[in-house]
């Protein structure tokens, strides 16, 4: 099962276009489709996020064991809807996805309205939205109204219908990898299973997408897997088909409601002090706009599952305001207008901004490190030259004093609070000089930058 790759020199079939107007297009394309944990609604999500770049569809059957779960029927709905007596659809699923009670089972006939009011969700407190419920693993059908709709139930019985049907299909994802000059990944997950909801699940998946044509429009040392899949079920499938592959992955990134309210919040890996939380960190501090870094804990997005002990990965999660903590979240009020392009456009800069750290971090030694070097006589102030000279030669001081093959480039802009690509630019004018050489082994996981230069794209 090869995911499909992007090779390096292969960036002209993806399409260049502005970030933000083609997150935004996606984001309106994908809005309508009736996604859930299995059926068409993910695969036709694929098949959209497939127009902007090369994802492998991966179906797996129905009642495979998957770590401790098996994966679930199938389940696809055609239409739903309560009707009044005079046979009006007073509930319609076709006017908004969110009126069923994802994965609810089938059921058509006349009820009493005392029978169908248990059978409904609304919200008091916002009586113009639609609450988003699902039954994924219960056997029930319900739908879900505004508290407007419910109010004006008032005629004994109603005809109810949902047209859905279960059936031994298969659980699909969606994967692209871009392949970089080792096999060291980086995992971008993103969640393709809530209907229409914009900023939980659509921006997760307009930022990976955006993010897929970013990296493979740069030369890398990693490869990157990016991987849409249904929540929790989707991340423990693909976890349970590789369990081997798993171990690769160096650094990795959950995208789940990024463009909501606030600023970006920054959940780490349950390690702590991964390599990507340190990222994370410093990446939001740097970008000056309002943010907040979190723990891990065992509730949450598909870190849940990457974190979980037995796989322990180096995955965190960037987000909007945490799930739960904003009044539109899982209703109807979550809706394209719900999601910022400067939000959106916020949540990718940090992406890519990771990625620039990712690439260009490294552990280097300073080859003279008695005394400082003389800058001067190896022509280094002349090579930083210009209006950014001292910023430059005050770099060089930094990387040269903590480059004792204990401390990264990224724990030294950290310590200099200084950009990331101001010490990257010194310490490629100091390596040039002779006076700082990269480590010959780096940490597990970590590939070194001389290495992804010798070695062949995959
Ligand atoms: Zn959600």
């Amino acid at each position: 099962m090869q995911a499909s790759t992007l090779a390096r020199d292969a960036t002209a079939t993806v399409r260049a276009t502005a970030p933000g107007p083609a997150m935004r297009q996606l984001i309106r394309d994908l809005f309508p489709i009736c996604r859930s944990i299995t059926g068409d609604g993910v695969r036709d999500t694929l098949a959209r996020i497939g127009r902007e770049i090369p994802i492998q569809v991966h179906e797996v059957p129905s009642g495979t064991p998957v770590l401790d779960w098996q994966v679930p029927r199938e389940w696809n709905i055609r239409d739903a809807w309560i009707k009044n007596s005079a046979g009006e659809r007073v509930v319609d699923f076709r006017a908004h996805n969110l009126h069923v009670v994802n994965y609810s089972v089938p059921v058509r006939g006349r009820v009493s309205r005392d029978e169908l009011q248990r059978h409904l969700h609304s919200l008091p407190a916002h009586p113009d939205w639609i609450p988003y419920r699902t039954s994924y693993y219960a056997e029930e059908w319900g739908f879900c109204v505004t508290e407007r709709q419910r109010e004006a139930l008032t005629e004994p019985d109603y005809d109810v219908c949902i047209d859905s049907e279960f059936r031994d299909g298969s659980l699909t994802y969606g994967e692209c990898l871009v392949a970089g000059a080792t096999d060291h990944e980086v995992l971008v997950s993103a969640h393709v299973c809530h209907p229409s909801l914009a900023n939980d699940n659509l921006s997760g998946i307009a930022v990976a997408t955006e993010l897929a044509k970013y990296v493979a429009a740069r030369p890398r040392r990693y490869s990157y897997r990016f991987l849409f899949a249904p929540g929790t079920i989707g991340a423990i499938t693909w976890l349970a088909q590789h369990e081997a592959r798993a171990s690769t992955i160096a650094h990795g990134l959950v995208l789940a409601g990024v463009a909501g309210p606030g600023g970006l919040t920054y959940k780490r890996s349950r390690r702590g002090n991964a390599i990507i939380d340190c990222t994370m960190g410093f990446v939001l501090r740097q970008s000056g706009a309002e943010y907040a870094v979190q723990d891990f804990s065992p509730y949450g997005h598909d870190e849940r599952q990457y974190c979980s002990p037995g796989f322990d990965l180096p995955v965190g999660c960037l987000m909007g305001a945490p799930w739960g903590t904003y009044p539109e979240y899982h209703t109807s009020a979550d809706s394209i207008e719900f999601v910022s392009d400067a939000a959106l456009s916020g949540a990718l800069r940090a992406c890519t901004e990771a990625v620039e750290v990712l690439e260009g971090d490294g552990l280097y030694l300073n080859l003279k490190p008695k005394g400082e070097p003389q800058l001067g006589r190896r022509g280094l102030y002349r090579t930083l030259g210009g209006p950014d000279a001292a910023d430059a030669q005050l770099a060089m001081l930094w990387i040269l004093n903590y480059s004792d093959g204990r401390h990264r480039l990224l724990d030294i802009a950290e310590k200099a609070a200084m950009s990331f690509g101001s010490i990257r630019r010194a310490a490629d004018a100091l390596i040039a000089a002779g006076l700082l050489v990269e480590c010959a082994a780096p940490p597990a996981g970590q590939p070194s930058r001389a290495a992804g230069r010798t070695r062949e794209v995959i």
